[in-house]
C-alpha cells in the first residue's frame, strides 16, 4: 500500500483522529544545541506516544546558505544522518511516523550568505540576499533531493518540502520577490518550475513509498503574491510532480495580517483549503488556529480538508490526540496561541517551550515523578501560579488544599479572558479546574486565608501564590472619581465614558485599550477578522490582500507612557506589532514622554517635553504596573512560619503567566 492510500480520508470520529491529525513543523532550536538531538528525540517520542498520526520536524536546511541562521540545523552529510537517526528511532519505537521538513529560508535567513531569486532585501531582515545564478539554482534543486535521500537514510518516513511562509520556494513563485528575466522568472509557469522540479526529482529519486508533503502557500497575504488561479495551477502541478499530500501555508512572515496569534479566530483560514479541495485529488491538510479536537472535527466534517495540522497544541499537550480518542478532551491543556514561550523564544534563538506546559522541549529537565514522601500542602491563591503548583503537587501524590479569596479559580486570567481576542485564556482556567478535581485538590473558594489559620492547620509546606497589588498613582487628584482601576473596568464594575486616558502602556494598558475600543458586531467572527485585517475572502486580489476595514472605535482613547520611544516595545516579539496595529486601526492616540501633572474636573493634566495640555477625559484607567502582595508572607514570618513565594507574590516586575507557571511547576516537581 502506498502512503498516499494510507493517508487518504478515513471515517470521522475520535478513533480516526489519530490518522487525520498531523503535528505541524515547529522550530524548537533543540537541534542546534549540544545533546539537542537526544532531547528532541524524547520530545517527539512523547508526542508519538500521545498517538499523533504523523509528525513533521522543524525546518532542516538542504544546504548552508538555506539555514535559518549561521550554523543552524542542516542535513547534508552522512555524519548528520546519525544524529537524525536518534529521533526517528525514538518515534518509531512508539509506533509513530515522522517526516522531516526541508526548509531553505532564502532571503529570510539570519546570516550574511543568504541567496534568493532576486537580490531584494526582506523588510523583516537586515541581511540582503545575493541573486542566485543558473548554477546556484541547479545545485539547490539537487541539494533538496540529496537532503531527502539523507532523510530516508536517517529513517524518516517522508519529507515536507516547505513552499510557503515567504521562504525560498515562495520567493521564486511570487512576482513580489522574483524579478528574474531568465527561464526561472517572468511567466507563472516559469516561476513555479523551481518547486515543481524539486518535487518531481525528489519523487524520482525516492520512489513511490516515501511520503512527500508539499507546503503550498494558499494565501500569501502580501502585495504581488499569487492569485487564486495561480494557486490552483501550482497545486495541480505539484500533484502531477508526485506529492503525496498538500499542506496549507498561510501568510508570509512579512505579511501584516496576524495568522496564528490568539486574536485570530479558530479555523479562520480553513475556508481557503476547502476552496482548493475540488481542484486536486491528493489529500489536503488544513492549518492555523485549530487547537482543539472539536475544532479539528468541525474542519473535517465541513469538508475543508482530509487532515488537520496542529503544531503549538502539541507543545501545550503531548497527549492531545490520546485524550480526544478516550473522550477526555476536557483534560486537554489547550494552546492559547499566546506565542510567548514558543515563537517568541524561537525568534530570540532560545529553546522553545510552552507557557501552559513548561515541560515542552524540557522533558529531560522537568519531570513530575510520584513522591515518596506525601505532604500536607497549603497553596494560597488560585491564579496561574497557584493552580499550576496545586495541580503538579497533587498529581505527584501530595495532599493539597488550595485557598482562593474570590469566588472562582483563575486569578488575573479572569481579566485576561475578558479582553476581546483573548478568550482562549479561559481554556487554561478550564483545564486546571478539571485537573484539580481529578487529583482531589481540596479547593476552598471565597476563602481569604489568614496567617493565623495557616499556622493553626500545621501544614508541612505553605506556598503563597497570592498575586499582586496594582500600583496606585501618586499625583494630585489621584483620588478623583474619574480615576479607576483596570480590574474594575474589566469586571464591568463601572460604566466607562466615551473619552478615556490610560496611564501605563505595558501589556495591561494595551489590553485595556483593546477592551475599551472594541465594537462588538453581530456578524460571524471570522468574517469580522478577515475584514478588519484586509484579507480578501473573495480572492479577487493577488496575495488576497485588500484594505483593512476595522470597525470604528467605541471610544476616544489615549494610551500614555512616561518613557520615550515607540509604544509596544515591551510586548511579545511576534505579537506586539499586532496589538499595536489593532489600536492604530482604531485611532488610539499613543503618547510617549508624558509627565503626569494632576487630575481634576477638567481632566488629566500632562506635559510632553515642555508642552502642557489637558486631556478632557471622562475616565483615567490606571495600568501603572503591579507590586507583589506580601502582607500574608510578612504575617507568617511574624508567627515564625516559613512559606515559599511564587508568581506575582514572589516578584511582580515583568511577571507574566509564563514565568508564574514555570516557577510553580518546577518548584512542585522538586517538592
Ligand atoms: P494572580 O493571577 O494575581 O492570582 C493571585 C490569586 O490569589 C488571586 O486569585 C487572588 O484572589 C488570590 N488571593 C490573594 N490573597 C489571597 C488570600 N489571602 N487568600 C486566598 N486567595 C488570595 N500574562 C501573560 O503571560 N500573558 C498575557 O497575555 C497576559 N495578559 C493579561 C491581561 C490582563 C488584563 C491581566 C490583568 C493580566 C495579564 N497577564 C498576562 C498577567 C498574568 O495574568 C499574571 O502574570 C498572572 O496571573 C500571575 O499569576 P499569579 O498566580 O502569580 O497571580
Ligand atoms: P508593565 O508591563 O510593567 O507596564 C506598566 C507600565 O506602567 C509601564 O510600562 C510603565 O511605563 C508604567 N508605570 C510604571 N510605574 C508607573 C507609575 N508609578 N506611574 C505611572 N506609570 C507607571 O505591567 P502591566 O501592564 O501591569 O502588566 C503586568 C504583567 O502582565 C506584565 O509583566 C506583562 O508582561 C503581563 N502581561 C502580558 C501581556 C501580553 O500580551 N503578553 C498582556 C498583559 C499583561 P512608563 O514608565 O513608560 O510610564
Ligand atoms: Fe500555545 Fe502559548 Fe504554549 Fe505557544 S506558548 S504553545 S502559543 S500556549
Amino acid at each position: 500500500m502506498t502512503y498516499k492510500k494510507m493517508l487518504s480520508p478515513l471515517d470521522l470520529g475520535w478513533t480516526s483522529l489519530k490518522n487525520r491529525v498531523l503535528m505541524g513543523s515547529m522550530h524548537t532550536n533543540l537541534e542546534e544545541i549540544d545533546g539537542g538531538f537526544q532531547r528532541a528525540a524524547i520530545y517527539y517520542a512523547e508526542r508519538a506516544r500521545g498517538q499523533v498520526g504523523l509528525i513533521v520536524t522543524g525546518g532542516i536546511a538542504p544546504n548552508p546558505e538555506g539555514c535559518v541562521a549561521a550554523h543552524a540545523a542542516k542535513l547534508t552529510t552522512h555524519e548528520e544522518v546519525t544524529q537524525h537517526r536518534i529521533i526517528t528511532d525514538a518515534v518509531h519505537a512508539e509506533g509513530g511516523k515522522i517526516c522531516m521538513q526541508i526548509l531553505h529560508t532564502g532571503r529570510y535567513g539570519y546570516h550574511p550568505k543568504i541567496v534568493a531569486p532576486s537580490a531584494l532585501q526582506a523588510p523583516i531582515n537586515f541581511f540582503k540576499p545575493r541573486e542566485m545564478d543558473e548554477a546556484d539554482i541547479q545545485r539547490t534543486i539537487k541539494d533538496y533531493v540529496q537532503c531527502a535521500l539523507l532523510a530516508r537514510e536517517a529513517g524518516y518516513d517522508g519529507v515536507e518540502i516547505m513552499g510557503s511562509e515567504g521562504y525560498l520556494i515562495n520567493q521564486f513563485i511570487a512576482l513580489r520577490t522574483n524579478h528574474r528575466t531568465d527561464a526561472w522568472g517572468g511567466t507563472y509557469e516559469n516561476r513555479i518550475q523551481f518547486p515543481v522540479q524539486i518535487v518531481q526529482k525528489t519523487r524520482e529519486a525516492l520512489g513511490e513509498h516515501f511520503i512527500i508533503i508539499y507546503r503550498l502557500s494558499m494565501l500569501d497575504l502580501v502585495e504581488n503574491g499569487s492569485s487564486w488561479e495561480e494557486v490552483v495551477t501550482l497545486a495541480k502541478a505539484i500533484e502531477n510532480a508526485g506529492a503525496s499530500l498538500i499542506n496549507t501555508g498561510i501568510g508570509w512572515h512579512e505579511a501584516r495580517v496576524p495568522t496564528i496569534a490568539t486574536m485570530v479566530p479558530r479555523k479562520a483560514f480553513a475556508w481557503v483549503t476547502k476552496k482548493l479541495k475540488s481542484e486536486v485529488s491528493i489529500p489536503l491538510i488544513a492549518v492555523n488556529r485549530i487547537n482543539t479536537p472539536e475544532t479539528a472535527e468541525e474542519v473535517l466534517a465541513d469538508g475543508c480538508a482530509d487532515m488537520v495540522s496542529m503544531a503549538r497544541p502539541f507543545l501545550a499537550d503531548p497527549d492531545l490526540v490520546l485524550k480526544a480518542m478516550e473522550n477526555r478532551s476536557n483534560e486537554i491543556n489547550t494552546c492559547i496561541a499566546c506565542n510567548q514561550a514558543c515563537l517568541d523564544h524561537t525568534f530570540q534563538l532560545k529553546i522553545s517551550s510552552c507557557l501552559v506546559n513548561p515541560r515542552a522541549c524540557h522533558e529531560t529537565e522537568i519531570q513530575y515523578k510520584p513522591t515518596e514522601n506525601p505532604k500536607r500542602i497549603a497553596v494560597v491563591g488560585a491564579g496561574p501560579a497557584g493552580m499550576a503548583y496545586a495541580h503538579i503537587a497533587a498529581l505527584r501524590g501530595h495532599h493539597v488544599t488550595l485557598y482562593e479569596a474570590s469566588d472562582k479559580l483563575g486569578g488575573q486570567f479572569n481579566l485576561a479572558k475578558a479582553i476581546p481576542g483573548k478568550e482562549e485564556y479561559g481554556e487554561t482556567i478550564r483545564y486546571y479546574q478539571v485537573m484539580l478535581a481529578k487529583y482531589h485538590v481540596n479547593i476552598r473558594l471565597n476563602h481569604r486565608v489568614t496567617a493565623e489559620e495557616l499556622k493553626n492547620e500545621n501544614y508541612q509546606e505553605i506556598i503563597l501564590a497570592n498575586g499582586i497589588i496594582p500600583r496606585k498613582l501618586n499625583l494630585p487628584g489621584a483620588d478623583n472619581s474619574k480615576v479607576v482601576s483596570y480590574s474594575d473596568v474589566l469586571q464591568n464594575k463601572i460604566t466607562v465614558g466615551k473619552k478615556v486616558a490610560i496611564i501605563g502602556a505595558g501589556g495591561i494598558g494595551f489590553d485595556v485599550a483593546e477592551y475599551l475600543t472594541h465594537q462588538p458586531t453581530s456578524e460571524n467572527e471570522i468574517t469580522t477578522f478577515l475584514r478588519e485585517w484586509g484579507v480578501d475572502h473573495e480572492y479577487t486580489h493577488p496575495g488576497a490582500v485588500t484594505t483593512p476595514a476595522p470597525a470604528p472605535s467605541l471610544r476616544e482613547v489615549y494610551l500614555l507612557k512616561r518613557s520615550g520611544g515607540k509604544h509596544g516595545a515591551t510586548l511579545g516579539k511576534t505579537t506586539g506589532w499586532i496589538h499595536k496595529a489593532s489600536l492604530t486601526h482604531k485611532g488610539v492616540h499613543m503618547l510617549s514622554d508624558v509627565e503626569y501633572i494632576k487630575i481634576d474636573e477638567q481632566g488629566l493634566h500632562i506635559d510632553i517635553k515642555g508642552s502642557s495640555q489637558i486631556l478632557d477625559v471622562d475616565h483615567i484607567v490606571v495600568c501603572a504596573g503591579q507590586e507583589p502582595s506580601r502582607e500574608l508572607y510578612d504575617a507568617l514570618l511574624a508567627f515564625g512560619v516559613a512559606a515559599q513565594l511564587i508568581g506575582g507574590a514572589h516578584e511582580a516586575a515583568e511577571l507574566d503567566a509564563k514565568r508564574a507557571i514555570h516557577q510553580a511547576c518546577t518548584l512542585a516537581a522538586e517538592m
